[in-house]
């Protein structure tokens, strides 16, 4: 959360504007009359906008609006609702640029990830637009004669949107778009460190058509606006992405109303590499995977398990190239690494650096990085520990940062149990030449997603995505799966026989 930076004077920056609540069509401010800040992680001097700290009664408007625009919406034949979900995506293209020079402002991510962030808004835009001509149902033979069976697809409702701020653009994307053109509305909190993001992407969603109320944008504290909308009693839906203690708050406060949940939580994702893998090809992927975006993606990879005949070249080759990465403002072009997200992000990995310390040996990094251009910002070295345990705290628990731990294992069947040995299940991923044991991996792993010679970052929209254990509670988003969270099943019956026809009673022997 951002309410907390101490106010700067250094340079104070001119003209910074404020930003309203979107509800029922209408940008207006919060009846709190409070405002939060937006700040630059890469320099804390640049503040981005003051924003309204949304309260419960601003939730609640916000869901009446859904509520009431959600009956014209839910009967608005879905090709339709489709074709404001293209509009939309094609705005998302044609404003590509903009929205990702001003996610790197506010979130640090570099801007090529940042253009991939807003990519992954336009291919679920499109494929969800799609799904507005198919949303395919089951039609299948009655047991009984002169007697029609079919299943369809319902909206729920409302949808409460509840997001983090590391894919400020792609993960509110991946929710509201299914949700909607299921014919649901939605009520939208984004995290309070990328209230802008959310800011842009909700103006473009009104510029693309969505009628007033369908879709509504509350900003504010987790708190305050989450709890307000995981307990209304009118939200039927809530998708929440974080951390995995807030999903399991979450969860239990929604379980009381029965309200459905749907979780993407947290990953301690790890990359398999045997004796027989391109080392080369594995030190590509893994150092793109562990310090892309700063080790903060839910994908990144934070665990490397390696057979231990290979430990050596391998380690050489990561600390020679993590120590080529150079660390920056992510707008800049030769910056590699960004910041991290805030004050806290930094402590949280100091704190584990200093665990790491005591459990095994850190070979690169371990320190806040505070060279010239850096001072202002988050700054952490990308951090490499070698010789980990499996069940060492560092190799457990999810850091959200740029620290990599490396477990040595004697062989395949050793680095399965490795990668296993986690509560979460999020992405996971084996580098070998040997397609046998390839596959026996994609077999053997326990995770949502299982990349082959390549990193655990980089999942396609068009493929379910989640993970299992505590990294969810078995829902997906993407695919044709998404829609699954925001839809609920109705089977119908229509007999033209003229007569009644009990079923299972008066079926036909044959
Ligand atoms: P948080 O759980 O801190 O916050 C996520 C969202 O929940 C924010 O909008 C936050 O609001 C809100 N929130 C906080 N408290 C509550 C509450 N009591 N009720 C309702 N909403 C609440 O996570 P982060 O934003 O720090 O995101 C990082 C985490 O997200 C990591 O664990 C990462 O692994 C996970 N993640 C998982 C992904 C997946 O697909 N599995 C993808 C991306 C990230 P506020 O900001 O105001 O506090």
């Amino acid at each position: 959360m951002t309410e907390t930076v101490a106010p700067q004077t250094d340079t104070p920056t001119q003209d910074v504007p404020t930003f309203d609540l979107y509800i029922a069509g209408e940008w207006v401010p919060s009846e709190s009359g409070r405002t939060f800040e937006s700040r630059n992680p890469a320099d804390r001097r640049d503040l981005i906008g003051h924003f309204q700290s949304g309260t419960p009664a601003d939730v609640a408007r916000a869901v009446r609006a859904a509520e009431t625009a959600g009956g014209l919406w839910r009967r608005t034949p879905a090709p339709k609702r489709g074709e404001i979900l293209y509009r939309f995506g094609q705005l998302l293209a044609d404003h590509k640029e903009r929205l990702a020079r001003a996610m790197t402002r506010e979130m640090g991510k570099v801007v090529e990830e940042a253009r991939g962030d807003v990519q992954e808004g336009i291919d679920i835009a499109f494929l969800m637009a799609g799904e507005g001509r198919r949303m395919f149902g089951d039609t299948v033979p009655s047991e009984l004669p002169d007697k029609w069976a079919m299943s369809i697809r319902q909206p729920l409702g409302v949808a409460g949107i509840i997001t983090p701020w590391n894919f400020p653009i792609a993960i509110p994307c991946w929710k509201m778009m299914p949700a909607l053109v299921a014919g649901n509305t939605v009520v939208f909190k984004p995290a309070s460190d990328t209230p802008h993001c959310a800011t842009l992407l909700v103006e473009l969603m009104a510029q693309a058509g969505f009628p007033a109320g369908t879709v509504n944008l509350v900003t504010g504290s987790g708190a305050e606006v989450g709890d307000a909308i995981v307990d209304n009693p009118d939200v039927q839906v809530i998708s929440f992405t974080g951390h995995s203690s807030t999903g399991k708050r979450i969860a239990e406060r929604a379980g009381r109303r029965l309200k459905r949940v749907s979780l993407e939580l947290g990953g301690k994702n790890g990359i398999v590499v045997l004796r027989d893998a391109d080392l080369d090809l594995a030190t590509d992927g893994i150092v793109w995977s562990a310090f892309g975006t700063t080790g903060q993606r839910c994908t990144a990879c934070s665990r490397v398990i390696v057979e231990r005949t290979v430990l050596e070249p391998l380690l050489q080759r990561l600390e020679a190239r993590t120590s080529r990465l150079r660390l920056g403002d992510g707008l800049e072009p030769t910056t590699d690494v960004g910041p991290l997200i805030n004050d806290a992000a930094v402590d949280k990995v100091e704190s584990y650096i200093e665990v790491g310390r005591r459990e095994s040996e850190l070979v690169r990094g371990g320190h806040r990085a505070t060279g010239a251009g850096l001072e202002h910002g988050h700054f952490f070295e990308p951090s490499i520990f070698s010789r980990v345990k499996p069940m060492d705290q560092i190799a457990q628990e999810e850091i959200f940062g740029p620290v990599l731990s490396v477990i040595p294992v004697p062989d395949y069947q050793a680095a399965v149990t490795a990668l296993n040995q986690t509560r979460y299940g999020l992405s996971s991923s084996i580098f070998t030449r040997d397609v046998n044991i390839a596959f026996r991996a994609m077999r053997d792993f326990e995770t949502g997603i299982v990349y082959v010679n390549a990193g655990t970052i980089g999942a396609e929209t068009h493929l379910p995505f989640g993970g299992t254990k505590e990294t969810g509670n078995g829902h997906r988003e993407a695919g044709h799966a998404a829609l699954d969270t925001y839809t609920e099943w109705k089977s119908i019956y229509i007999d033209f026989s003229g007569r009644l026809q009990r079923a299972q009673i008066d079926n036909q022997e044959i």
